[in-house]
């Protein structure tokens, strides 16, 4: 096989007809992907996940940690939850709120899992079911304007797929979904059956990269064959994408935003920053690239996704650099973001906190890293900010006890580590309070 070129690009169009158009004029390409980078990077968390090497140790991934008590006994039961599962998974929620949700939602009840029986029902009547669920979980009701727990974000939209994707799933799919992907040689084209832009049976609300995440799922839990498949492109692959410089694009200055609501509207301190807007079009180039380089490179998809999302979920999540602190009304509710750490003060000592708990020593893949690239301006504006370059800390204590930090066993927790096997049953269920008093009993720590 010969060997890669360093840099990749994102499918070069060719001309119609196939000839060549007299001389050749350099085509400038937006986005570019570094090959060499991205086969260390994602060789090295492919292993670390599958051997759950470090600070990965005994992590269960949510899609098996959340799941309802049994299902994986009835196949059909399994599928249905996954499919309805996969509703919420957009924007800018958080998935382990999600997944709680609809686990509670499925066991309370389980009919709205049904395609036959939720193709026939309104729009009020789910949401008075997920209301019910939100009141059940958030001790009398969520916080949001809504009350509607996980599906307030974009409530209308969710309950809107919920009823025709079930619809399209009993009229065009005989109400399996494993029948979408029979004999598809490939992930796209188990896409392009059900994508509503090409055809009239496709499931609303349901792009590339929540259809990958459904694929991945079916795949795992051996419901449908093994294929070609993409990454799960969602922030956290695209921060790690960004922040070893794999992904090579060009950046914009941020500047002002144009809304109407007082309360989203971007502070000047941010104006000056680059950024890059995540859009569907980025995305899918991404999604494309990635499952023709994974395969290229017998990578597997599976465990390189969660070896990316694990890293930047658990430490550059904590990672000084990648903080951001938001604007706060009179009355104290936050709002956007409004300041970046700035990366000068970071190359003494002195501009880290006491107690910083360097989540970084604890990475595999610390030395390609060169980016920072906070969360908040993404979850405010759809942007990936450079907030200014990686800076290793300086108070850095480099072993202890003569073991080195990335050696050692499930080594760092935040809060965002929730799928924690302390002790099992089996599934991964039902030890959400043993991974809570694991946390309780962490040092403070720093996270965007
Ligand atoms: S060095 Fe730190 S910020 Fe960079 S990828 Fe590793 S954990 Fe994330």
């Amino acid at each position: 096989m010969s060997s890669p070129a360093k840099i990749e690009e994102s499918s070069p169009a060719l001309p119609e007809n196939g000839k060549a158009l007299g001389p050749v004029r350099k085509k400038k390409f937006a986005v570019r992907f570094d090959a060499e980078v991205a086969f260390e990077v994602f060789s090295t968390l492919e292993d670390w996940w599958r051997e759950r090497r470090g600070y990965l140790a005994k992590i269960v991934p949510p899609h098996h940690y959340y799941l309802p008590r049994g299902i994986e006994r009835n196949s059909t039961e399994l599928c249905r939850w996954l499919f309805f599962m996969a509703i919420p998974m957009r924007g800018g929620i958080n998935s382990d709120d999600a997944f709680r949700f609809m686990k509670a939602f499925y066991e309370s009840a389980p009919e709205f899992f049904d395609p036959h029986v939720v193709q026939k029902k309104n729009p009020d009547e789910i949401m008075y079911a997920v209301r019910a669920v939100a009141g059940a979980i958030h001790n009398g009701g969520s916080k949001g304007r809504k009350k509607a727990g996980t599906f307030s974000y974009k409530m209308e939209e969710h309950v809107a797929a919920w009823i025709v994707n079930a619809r399209v799933l009993v009229e065009r799919w005989g109400g399996d979904v494993r029948k979408v992907f029979e004999s598809v040689a490939d992930f796209e084209e188990a896409f392009a059956r059900v994508d509503y832009e090409r055809n009239e049976f496709g499931f609303i609300g349901m792009r590339r990269k929540i259809f990958s995440l459904l694929t991945l799922w079916m795949q795992d839990f051996h419901m449908i064959h093994k294929f070609p498949m993409p990454l799960i492109v969602d922030f956290h692959t695209i921060r790690m994408l960004l922040q070893h410089r794999i992904l090579q694009t060009e950046y914009k200055i941020l500047g002002p935003n144009n809304t109407k609501n007082p309360l989203r509207v971007r502070p000047e301190s941010m104006w000056n920053y680059t950024a890059l807007r995540v859009t569907e079009k980025l995305v899918d180039q991404i999604i494309t690239w990635s499952q023709k380089f994974c395969e290229k490179r017998n990578l597997v998809p599976y465990d390189v996704a969660h070896g990316l999302w694990y890293n930047s979920r658990l430490l550059c999540a904590s990672y000084l650099g990648n903080r951001s602190k938001e604007k706060k009304l009179d009355d104290n509710r936050r709002t956007v973001t409004e300041f970046l750490i700035d990366a000068e003060p970071l190359k003494t000592r002195a501009g880290w906190p006491k107690d910083y708990r360097d989540p970084c020593r604890h990475c595999p893949v610390e030395t390609t890293c060169k980016v920072a690239i906070p969360s908040g301006p993404y979850f405010d504006w759809g942007v990936m900010v450079k907030a200014g370059k990686h800076v290793l800390f300086p108070g850095r204590q480099r072993r202890f006890a003569g073991i080195k930090w990335r050696e050692m066993s499930g080594s760092f927790r935040s809060t965002k580590t929730r799928h924690f096997r302390s002790a099992t049953n089996g599934n991964g269920n039902g030890k959400e309070e043993n991974a809570k008093a694991h946390e309780a009993l962490q040092l403070p720590f720093y996270e965007d």
